[in-house]
């Protein structure tokens, strides 16, 4: 992550906040932005609002939880209730994928695969079911911290 705000283009942030029918606020470019350079990652919105102190900017944690349920009202980002703790979310454009979530450091690891994608619309379509989203997530240990504990 950027240990500054660079003067990087937003337009990019620009037009999807106006496209997902929301006022373009700064708050709104610089939280949108985070997500956009960063793709891969899922943030809580405690991560969201230490990046943007990192990064000089005064926007209170309120401000940010706001401004993320927002962003999932208006399509823009996805949030994913993995355990008992807090709310993760990414960007909603990319492609579907599955998570494996270590549930002692939090570390998130994204999975696509096929067959069992495939096996799951099958599940579905044999109960005459027809699927409109799903989600997998998978629980456990990451190789990081399972070499801690032994
Ligand atoms: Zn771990
Ligand atoms: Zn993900």
């Amino acid at each position: 992550m950027s240990n500054k705000t660079t003067t990087k283009d937003v337009s990019l942030e620009i037009k999807e906040i106006q496209e997902s029918g929301l006022r373009v606020t700064e708050p709104r470019k610089k939280i949108l932005h985070i997500f956009e350079s960063n793709e891969d990652q899922h943030f809580t919105a405690d991560m969201i609002y230490s990046e943007l102190k990192k990064q000089g900017e005064n926007v209170g944690f309120a401000t940010v939880y706001r401004v993320l349920t927002q962003f999932e009202e208006a399509g823009l980002l996805v949030r994913h209730n993995f355990d008992s703790g807090h709310a993760v979310f990414e960007l909603k454009k990319k492609c579907h994928h599955d998570h494996l979530v270590c549930i002692s450091c939090g570390k998130i690891i994204e999975f696509l695969d096929d067959s069992i994608e495939a096996r799951q619309c099958k599940v579905a379509k044999d109960a005459g079911f027809e699927v409109t989203s799903h989600s997998l997530t998978i629980f456990g240990y990451c190789s990081e911290c399972r070499g801690n504990t032994k």
